[in-house]
């Protein structure tokens, strides 16, 4: 499955090790900032699955950074990290934008159990990705092209499953390196044209051809209805 990323807004450097280390554990890519206005533009120009933000954090408050954040993405969930407790504060909290929140000190177990309930909600409407004869079952992580099965690696996968979601829109390979692979843009990016050549010449061989266009010195597309 595709690697999810998630990024956390947290100032205190224990507790923001001891998450990153957990979620590491169970397979995230995970980020950390260190205060409120590094962790909103990290959260506003790299794609990230899912934010955990602490509510009191220098610089710009978790409640600012949330709101200022939902001004530009709606979807991607926030869960807050507050040891605020009162109703107030929590309805507060849910208004900013947030999705979730969690009480310190918490169980991991449930932080991770509060990540997969977001996580699921965000992707439950498109577990199915599909264009132009090319079927993709998240789930049951299965492609197909007019109804053929098409055997690709987990890299293939994430990155034609990435195409398909941003489908219509060109996909740069910063953008793609930072998240199929999950390095940042000074990297490398030449293993994707690599790996595009793989993925089309499979999907080719099921009879899927032309399906992901070359946007020249940007990166790539797929088009198609
Ligand atoms: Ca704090």
């Amino acid at each position: 499955m595709r690697l999810m990323r998630i990024l956390i807004i947290e100032d205190e450097p224990g507790i923001a090790g001891f998450l990153k280390e957990g979620l590491e554990e169970e397979c995230f890519a995970v980020d950390v900032a260190n205060n409120g206005r590094e962790g909103l533009s990290m959260a506003l120009t790299s794609d990230y699955d899912l934010l955990i933000v602490d509510w009191l954090l220098p610089g710009l408050s978790g409640v600012e950074v949330c709101r200022q954040f939902r001004k530009e993405s709606s979807e991607i969930p926030v869960i807050f990290l507050t040891a605020k407790d009162t109703l107030d504060d929590v309805i507060f909290g849910l208004e900013s934008g947030a999705n979730d929140y969690i009480k310190k000190p918490f169980a991991f177990e449930e932080l991770l159990a509060r990540i997969r309930v977001q996580l699921r909600g965000s992707t439950s409407g498109s577990s199915l990705l599909g264009v132009d004869g090319v079927e993709m079952n998240l789930a049951a992580h299965r492609v197909t092209c007019n109804g053929k099965d098409v055997s690709l690696t987990p890299k293939e996968f994430a990155l034609l499953e990435y195409l398909l979601r941003n489908r219509g829109s060109v996909c740069t390979r910063s953008r793609i390196i930072e998240h199929v692979w999950d390095i940042h843009f000074d990297a490398d990016t030449s293993v994707i044209d690599v790996y595009i050549n793989f993925l089309r010449k499979k999907l080719d061989a099921a009879g899927c051809n032309d399906l992901i266009e070359t946007v020249r010195g940007v990166g790539y597309v797929i088009r198609g209805e």
